[in-house]
């Protein structure tokens, strides 16, 4: 790094780095490979009140002055920093034990976080400060008093308590969400790994690009910080379920407390998944990565193998002949070493523990052995290295009947290159033995038999946080068992500590208030930035005319009425081939139980409606890119008449361009005013527009990947 991990490792509190005085008691982290010191740890005297009052107010107010498209493109800019940064990274991250491979899913995968909410920060939440939770809800007859969800940020501190196993990824995944909602998080890594979160943190403050306040970090233990935490804070957990327990405890009422924690996970072998099949290829692979990526400390990694009884012998000699190819264990900073030590000693020892009680309860070590292993040391040399974490692969073959099987193997993490073994007759069986985990982060299952899929998935899916099926097709694809991705949920129930909470945009909304707001369509349209039916429009100048710099929520176009005929009828269907017999077949149309006769197709009444509505010459408007929520409501008949009414309903200009997205609310209506059909159309409209020279936006739409996006 730019700068050497110095004896006592700074905290970023009050938007500026922190040291203990000299002499204060301090925790020693050692290199995980040569036992040598990299930094000690110590936060005696830090001011923990005045860092979270800090983010409550400075950290809020900055925050709060952004929309979450603001909010997102200074995520990209955090992204783009920590890539032009990520090789440092990785030689830090070679200290805590993590191969440059290790480092693909912490370094690679925290940035593709940062990387993920940009998107889809900018891609599925408004260029605004709140979030409308889905459709209006009417609640009186004539349209005067309606109700809809409004998603508001919460006004206290994340805080974000985080497993040493993943520094980078595992407080990314909470950073960026809380970011994205408006919300300052306060993180706190774990001991071990503490010297990998100041770096990134660092570089994130190098850039000069965070707003103040939103990121602190405590570089050490957090002695009374729970007494200063209340309504509108949050705590974000990823650890054990022992320490998880004890916090929820601590945290007072009105804190949102969720926790992940650690996981018996399981993966099943189907019972058409024989070996020489490819599924068995892919699951031996799967086994073996997941054995041995970040030595197996990954809350995600496969702790329990269940395979059918006749295939036990064939996935051991299939897993010992890959880790004989391909596994060397040694220090990451050796060329070719592909698994490291565990993060410390103390996590060794504990893992041959957790080894020694599996042991206890019967299992039988059938692959590698729980003594230490020669290792590939920095210097080239192969030998033992005791003042190294290291520990060997290992599986425990466990025999007998699966409801026989000991708690143990349901219960007990080895928290590193370990996997238990479990035999089943029946898919039931299988699906019993995933289920006795008490709840886990992920269950993968390698069949490509679907009945067998679908007996697991209505047995398991309850059980689980994540499924994912593993055959032919997407076995070259699949992002793999223990790789939770930023768009879907991280977290599970029960043991794996009951949470939902990460991925996605529900991340995002997890720091924030879900609250029913009810008003006139005028007082909802003023609150929320949206037009609502009924709220005051105007008419002065067809709105396509209008830049955005212009056009405002509520201008309006509302067309003549046009007559519908039979010859149109025919017309359109013989020229797009749409002879469906409600339009074509009088008798056979009005036999069916919605038409009075023939009709008018609905998408006929839809490009007729554009044709009511466009001006045609060119304006601002540079693009239609879509419709939502297209109903159509009354049939259409040849002698009736319809006519549109075009509403901006949406107007959100994009950071990064001359131009912005505008959704229109359309109705079309018949000559008796009754609703014919209802959609959104969305649109592409410049910001500033020269009518007088009919110019041209001042910048044009590059990419046509843009439009959609
Ligand atoms: P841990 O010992 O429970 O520690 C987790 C975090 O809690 C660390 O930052 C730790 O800080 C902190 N902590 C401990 N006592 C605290 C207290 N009284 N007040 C505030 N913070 C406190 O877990 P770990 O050993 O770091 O991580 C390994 C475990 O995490 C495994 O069991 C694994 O399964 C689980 N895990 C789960 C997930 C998931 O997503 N479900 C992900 C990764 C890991 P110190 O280090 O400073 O004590």
């Amino acid at each position: 790094m730019e700068r050497e991990v110095t004896d006592i490792l700074e905290s970023y509190v009050r938007d500026a780095w922190w040291a203990p005085d000299a002499g204060a008691s301090s925790v020693a982290v050692l290199d995980a490979s040569t036992g040598e010191v990299v930094t000690h740890v110590s936060t005696s005297g830090i001011d923990l009140a005045g860092a979270l009052d800090h983010a409550r107010t400075v950290g809020q107010a900055s925050l709060g002055a952004l929309t979450f498209h603001q909010r997102a493109l200074l995520l990209k800019e955090f992204a783009v920093a920590l890539t032009a940064r990520k090789e440092e990274l990785y030689e830090l991250s070679k200290r805590a034990g993590a191969t440059v491979r290790d480092s693909l899913n912490d370094v690679d995968g925290g940035i593709g976080v940062l990387f993920t909410y940009a998107s889809k920060g900018r891609r599925e939440l408004p260029n605004a400060q709140v979030y409308l939770d889905g459709p209006v809800e009417p609640l009186a007859k004539d349209g005067s008093f309606l109700g809809r969800h409004v998603y508001s940020r919460l006004p206290g501190v994340a805080v974000q308590i985080n497993a040493f196993n993943f520094p980078m990824w595992g407080a990314l995944e909470k950073f960026a969400p809380a970011f994205l909602a408006g919300v300052p998080s306060l993180v706190k890594p774990a001991t071990p790994t503490a010297y990998i979160a100041e770096a990134w943190v660092r570089i994130l403050v190098k850039t000069g690009r965070l707003p103040a306040g939103s990121l602190q970090l405590v570089s050490g233990p957090v002695p009374g910080l729970f007494d200063h935490l209340g309504l509108g804070d949050l705590v974000g957990f990823t650890g054990s379920a022992s320490t998880a327990a004890g916090l929820r405890e601590q945290a007072a009422p009105g804190v949102r407390f969720t926790s992940e924690t650690d996981s018996i996970n399981a993966s099943v072998l189907g019972p058409d998944a024989l070996p020489g099949t490819p599924e068995f290829d892919a699951y031996i692979k799967q086994l073996l990565v997941e054995l041995t990526t970040k030595a197996g400390q990954k809350c995600t990694a496969i702790r329990r193998a269940i395979v059918p009884s006749a295939a036990v012998d064939a996935v051991v000699d299939a897993l010992r002949g890959k880790i004989a190819e391909r596994v060397v264990v040694g220090d990451p900073h050796a060329e070719g070493v592909t698994m490291g030590p565990l993060v410390s000693r103390e996590q060794r020892d504990e893992v041959l523990r957790a080894v020694a009680a599996l042991q206890e309860s019967g299992g039988r070590v059938v692959v590698g052995s729980t003594d230490a292993p020669d290792v590939l040391r920095a210097d080239g040399t192969t030998g033992p290295a005791p003042d190294g974490a290291f520990v060997a692969p290992m599986v425990l073959a466990f025999d007998g009947d699966a409801a026989a099987l000991p708690d143990a193997v349901h219960d007990v993490e080895a928290f590193g290159p370990v996997a238990s073994l479990l035999p089943y007759r029946s898919v039931d069986e299988a699906a019993d033995l995933v289920g006795r985990g008490g709840g886990s982060l992920v269950t993968s299952v390698a069949t490509a038999d679907p009945s067998v899929a679908a007996t697991l998935l209505a047995r398991t899916a309850a059980y689980n946080g994540r499924l994912l099926f593993l055959d032919r097709d997407d076995a070259p694809t699949s992002t793999g068992h223990g790789a939770p991705v930023p768009h879907l949920v991280h977290g599970g129930p029960g043991r794996a500590g009951g949470g939902e909470e990460l991925g996605g945009i529900r991340a995002v909304l997890h720091h924030m208030q879900r609250t029913a707001v009810q008003g006139s369509p005028a007082m909802l349209t003023a609150l929320t930035g949206v037009w609502h039916q009924g709220a005051a429009s105007r008419s002065d100048k067809h709105p396509f005319r209008k830049p955005l710099a212009e056009l405002r929520i509520g201008d309006q176009f509302a067309s003549p009425l046009r007559a519908v005929t039979l010859d149109d009828i025919e017309t359109f269907a013989h020229f797009t081939g749409d002879l469906f017999y409600a339009h074509m077949d009088e008798e056979a149309a009005a036999a069916n139980p919605f038409f009075p006769g023939r009709v008018a197709h609905g998408y006929l009444l839809v490009s007729w409606a554009a044709g009511l509505f466009v001006d045609p010459a060119p304006g601002p408007v540079l693009a239609n890119y879509g419709l939502e929520n297209l109903r159509f409501v009354t049939p259409v008949s040849p002698g009736d008449e319809v006519r549109v009414v075009l509403t901006a309903k949406q107007i959100t200009p994009r950071e990064t361009d001359e131009y912005g997205e505008v959704r229109w609310d359309a109705v079309l209506l018949n000559q008796r005013d009754e609703i014919v059909a209802t959609y959104d159309v969305l649109t592409l409209v410049a910001k500033t527009w020269d009518e007088v020279d009919a110019g041209r936006p001042a910048s044009r739409p590059s990419e046509a990947a843009e439009v959609g996006a």
